[in-house]
């Protein structure tokens, strides 16, 4: 939202009452600027959604241009213009009939700034953080959040320093430090980047701005569920297939289809929650299977979809209470099937997935073939980025001008 677009959406008193601890429910108090609880769990924003519900009718959300802005009321910012925008739009439902389904649709989370979904998360973070007085931020990334962060941290001049995983994809290392961040290639994995992030940030050098370590990336990334129950007519998906890395999305739509129901705006019918992961690097379907609340961390964690090569993460049993509320699971997948996936999607449907939205595909065809999801069930699969950005197999078939062959045979 620039400034000049503030009679838009005029500024309007948020309805966010305090933090919680996600663990131990302690109270924190709004308006000022926290991490992890003492605890060290993520903290999660509560309304006051009896007074939103009042402001907010199903019929007033309806008639608002179909942005990430229209849900306002349930997000934290205070201030308008501490709302640094890029156009969030509201994401597609794209059918992909041939390699899904004929109930199959994939949310294509591509369309948004910077290619990927992360701009949900991070264009909420950064707001708050420039709410909050916040100069310098560092984070760790496996690319496509350092992008999201670098550019809505420049665009409102805040300084920024992200460190990734020296095999981070070349592309994502490049558009960081290309949209004004300072970026450091790291001889480790996302958890070792965030390590360094941690020391800094406990020297007093920088806010860490890491995944669910600070409380606003899952409120942007709440919105995925909000605007998912728009889009299906306040009823909801049968199933959700979402790439699970540190897990904000699935976290943040739980949270979402929470609220909505405190509002009245839906029922108590959820979609079952399906994680994926790659099978090198699977540490939320280990815990799902063993039963149990925490995940280890995943050693020699490895995957061609590098956005969801996350070791260890914070939010572990989160996600798990979520997936297990939801009668889901937590599905890994081979690399060969998220490849073969995206190459069917492209070329039967049209549709280029980035490997995490292969993945979910190929975790889709599994559950279908192991009687988990009926072809009958609508269900929604999260292409998180623009498979634009990813490398793909080589074209190079020439053609002489001067020596056409018979173009019957081209
Ligand atoms: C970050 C990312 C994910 C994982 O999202 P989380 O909410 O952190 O689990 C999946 N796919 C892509 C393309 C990503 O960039």
């Amino acid at each position: 939202m620039r400034r000049d677009d503030a009679n838009l959406i005029a500024d309007r008193p948020t309805f966010v009452t305090h933090l919680e601890c996600s663990l131990t429910g302690e109270r924190y108090e709004a308006g000022r600027l926290h991490g992890l609880s003492s605890a060290g769990r993520p903290l999660l924003v509560r309304y006051d959604l009896t007074a939103a519900g009042q402001a907010l009718s199903r019929d007033t959300l309806e008639a608002r241009p179909t942005d990430l802005w229209r849900w306002r009321e349930l997000l934290p910012v205070r201030e308008t213009a501490n709302i640094v925008s890029l156009g969030e739009i509201e994401t597609p439902l794209v059918p992909v009939p041939r390699s899904g389904g004929a109930n199959v649709l994939v949310k294509d989370e591509g369309r948004l700034p910077t290619g990927s979904f992360k701009a949900r998360g991070l264009v909420m973070a950064v707001a708050m953080a420039k709410e909050l007085g916040v100069t310098k931020i560092a984070m760790p990334t496996n690319g496509n959040a350092g992008a999201a962060l670098a550019a809505y941290a420049s665009r409102c001049g805040i300084e920024t320093i992200v460190f990734c995983p020296d095999d981070t994809p070349e592309i994502n290392v490049r558009e960081i430090a290309m949209q004004g961040a300072r970026v450091y290639r790291v001889n480790g994995l996302i958890d070792e980047c965030g390590a360094i992030v941690g020391k800094g940030a406990a020297e007093g050098r920088w806010f860490d701005l890491s995944t669910l370590k600070e409380p606003y990336r899952i409120e942007g990334k709440k919105t995925m569920g909000l605007e998912l129950a728009a889009q299906f007519g306040w009823q909801l998906p049968d199933a959700i297939f979402y790439p699970t890395g540190g897990g904000t999305g699935l976290i943040g739509m739980w949270k979402a289809f929470d609220e909505l129901e405190q509002l009245g705006w839906i029922g108590s019918k959820r979609p079952r929650m399906y994680a994926v992961q790659a099978s090198g690097c699977a540490p939320i379907v280990k815990a799902f299977e063993d039963g149990v609340e925490h995940a280890e961390r995943w050693e020699n964690a490895h995957t061609v979809a590098a956005g969801i090569r996350v070791p260890k993460a914070v939010g572990d049993f989160l996600i798990l209470r979520a997936v297990r509320e939801s009668e889901g699971k937590a599905l890994a997948v081979e690399d060969v099937d998220t490849l073969r996936a995206v190459d069917d999607c492209a070329r039967e449907d049209g549709l280029l997935l980035c490997p995490e939205g292969g993945a979910t595909l190929a975790a889709y065809r599994n559950a279908l073939a192991a009687g988990l999801v009926d072809a009958g069930e609508r269900v929604v699969l999260f292409n998180c980025a623009t498979g634009l950005k990813y490398p793909m197999p080589t074209a190079d078939q020439t053609l002489d001008k001067n020596a056409l062959p018979d173009l019957g045979t081209v």
